[in-house]
């Protein structure tokens, strides 16, 4: 069983449109609204993977019933702790040009008891259920400390369940204090990490063995068409993959963890899973919907994945 936690899912609208209009009323015959989050994405790829998978985080008003009602559709178990305010609307606007604009909610405020409620519901699993992975993924809503992912990971730790964290900016500045199994950055929150530019292959490297990450145990940067790099305890690799047909690859790094995880649970090599989550990332780009993956596809791509040890 594996725990997926989204403390800031949202409701996301696309609306597809011939042309889009600054201060002129738009209107769109054509959109779809999904259950999004990056936790929630990881579910669903999980979920395709065959995983048993229970999704938490914070779900308020109608805007939450809807992601509530859109999980239970996938057959993923829900454990979402309640908030008084709405969960978050997340617009995006695609014209023919295929240019696409946002409009992202802050989301709601969570209070000091509701907090204390979502960390009680989780524990209460861990007793009720054999838990072997959770993945953390997405930002921190309003009203929980910039640390709230440290609390999450000790208490992990504590059980000795691996904490796979896919976060940015401050969360994770903070939660690598807490020493999660594993992170996903990608290049620009790495960077962002650790305060300088990250561009070349070697720069990645130095990254990855930086004193400020040495703590962390397994550490995956992902390089988006360019495969990823990874340091898991002191081996270094480097991933290399086939050039596909992209579609989408909003969600990509969403669908690596998902693999990972799972591979995770299963006690694999570190070759399996970093080629079982990198093959997750390359389907989920090859189609438009964000956390599909083509499973039929999976045996084929998986042994066009190369994994090289450096050390
Ligand atoms: P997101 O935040 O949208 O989930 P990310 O920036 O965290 O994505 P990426 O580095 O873009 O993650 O992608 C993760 C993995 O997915 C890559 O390591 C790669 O294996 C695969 N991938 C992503 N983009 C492409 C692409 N254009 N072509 C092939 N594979 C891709």
């Amino acid at each position: 069983m594996i725990v997926t936690i989204t403390l800031n899912p949202a409701v996301d609208t696309c609306y597809y449109v011939s042309s889009f209009l600054l201060g002129e009323t738009n209107r769109s015959d054509q959109y779809v609204k999904t259950a999004g989050g990056k936790g929630l994405n990881v579910s669903k790829v999980l979920k395709q993977l065959g995983a048993d998978v229970i999704a938490t985080g914070f779900l308020g008003g109608t805007t939450g019933q809807f992601i509530a009602e859109e999980v239970q559709k996938k057959s993923i178990i829900s454990r979402f702790t309640q908030c008084k305010e709405d969960t978050r609307n997340c617009i995006a606007i695609i014209d023919q040009a295929g240019q696409h604009t946002e409009m992202l909610e802050r989301g709601p405020k969570i209070t000091e008891e509701e907090a204390k409620k979502f960390f009680q519901d989780l524990t209460e699993l861990y007793k009720l259920r054999e838990i072997q992975a959770i993945v953390a993924s997405g930002s921190i809503p309003a009203g929980l400390g910039k640390d709230y992912y440290c609390h999450l990971i000790r208490e992990a730790k504590f059980r000795k369940i691996p904490f796979i964290l896919d976060t940015s900016g401050d969360a994770l500045k903070e939660a690598i204090q807490a020493e999660p199994y594993l992170i996903k950055p990608n290049i620009s929150e790495v960077a962002s990490l650790l305060e300088r530019e990250i561009r070349t292959e070697r720069e990645v490297l130095l990254a990855l063995q930086d004193e400020k990450l040495r703590i962390i145990p397994n550490i995956v940067i992902s390089l988006g068409a360019g495969g990823a790099m990874a340091r898991c305890d002191k081996e270094i690799y480097k991933v290399i993959i086939p050039t596909i047909e992209v579609k989408s690859p909003v969600g990509s790094g969403d669908a690596m963890v998902a693999g990972m995880a799972y591979e995770i649970t299963k006690k694999s090599t570190n070759e399996q899973v970093l080629r079982v989550g990198t093959t997750c990332g390359i389907l989920n780009a090859m189609h438009v919907e964000t956390g599909y993956i083509d499973i039929e596809k999976f045996n084929m791509l998986y042994k066009e994945v190369q994994i090289i040890r450096l050390n």
